[in-house]
């Protein structure tokens, strides 16, 4: 579905991404994880092309992804995405912020795109929350609600760039659960994240990245028994 082929990026002449070879099949669960500033966030934002690469071939469901405008166009909806600070839009009640992409994007009656706000509401457990603003939320329910708003737009994938990291401990979980369910519901999904558990429990594969490169790729059960570098050993252990 996704396929990155030695992706290569620079920020100037800094040398963000090296040589990036990732996959994810159609309903496949890839975690990413590797210490703060490996390149983590821009490998995600290049498939969402919210960052341009300058070298290699990113492809969507066998279509090139370029940095032309109609090739960013043409994923706008098939690929969602999930921030850690949520974004979501201030001054918007929960169901305006879930309604005006379907509206507005893709020219859906109002009156279906609020059922389909309800829908995802209730499958991110906060159905009683449509007429709140974001700041009458906890951070647990705003980020599940940036998590119906992305799937009010029926994504082909999510990506998630460390959706639990700006949240208080006690509502990590929340986040969590609802994200497993979408994996067991069989979304398609990229994950940053340092939970290592929940890429226990769903990761089908799990990519450990250090100074802008794939340091290990593997399936998590090798991952976590068996790190292949010293890179990646300290980081696990720093984590784990
Ligand atoms: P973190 O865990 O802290 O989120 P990360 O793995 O997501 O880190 P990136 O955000 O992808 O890392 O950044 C990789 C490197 O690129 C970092 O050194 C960062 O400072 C640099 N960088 C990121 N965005 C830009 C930018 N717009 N201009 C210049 N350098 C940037
Ligand atoms: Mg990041």
């Amino acid at each position: 579905m996704i396929e990155l082929v030695d992706v290569n990026k620079w920020f100037g002449d800094f040398h963000v991404l090296k040589n990036i070879n990732m996959t994810v099949g159609a309903g496949e669960k890839v975690v990413i994880c590797g210490p703060s500033g490996s390149g983590k966030s821009t490998v995600v934002r290049s498939i969402n092309r919210l960052e341009e690469h300058q070298k290699g071939t990113i492809r969507f469901n066998g279509a090139e992804l370029t940095n032309d405008p109609k090739s960013v166009a043409s994923i706008q909806g098939e690929i969602g995405m999930v921030f850690q600070q949520f974004n979501l839009f201030p001054h918007l009640s929960v169901l305006e912020n879930l309604t005006l992409g379907p509206i507005k994007a893709r020219g859906l009656e109002r009156s279906k795109a609020v059922e389909r706000a309800r829908h995802y509401l209730e499958r991110v457990r906060i159905p009683d929350q449509a007429d709140k603003l974001p700041s009458q939320l906890s951070g647990g329910q705003q980020q599940r609600v940036a998590i119906a708003r992305s799937l009010c737009m029926e994504p082909k994938v999510l990506l998630f760039d460390e959706p639990t990291s700006a949240l208080d401990p006690e509502m990590i979980s929340e986040v969590l659960d609802v994200m497993v369910e979408l994996a067991q519901d069989g979304m398609t999904m990229v994950v940053v994240t340092h939970e290592m558990g929940f890429a226990r429990k769903v990761a089908d594969k799990m990519v450990f990245m250090d100074q802008g490169e794939i340091v290990e790729q593997s399936d998590p059960q090798a991952f976590f028994a068996n790190p292949q570098t010293e890179r990646c050993r300290t980081f696990l252990s720093q984590i784990l």
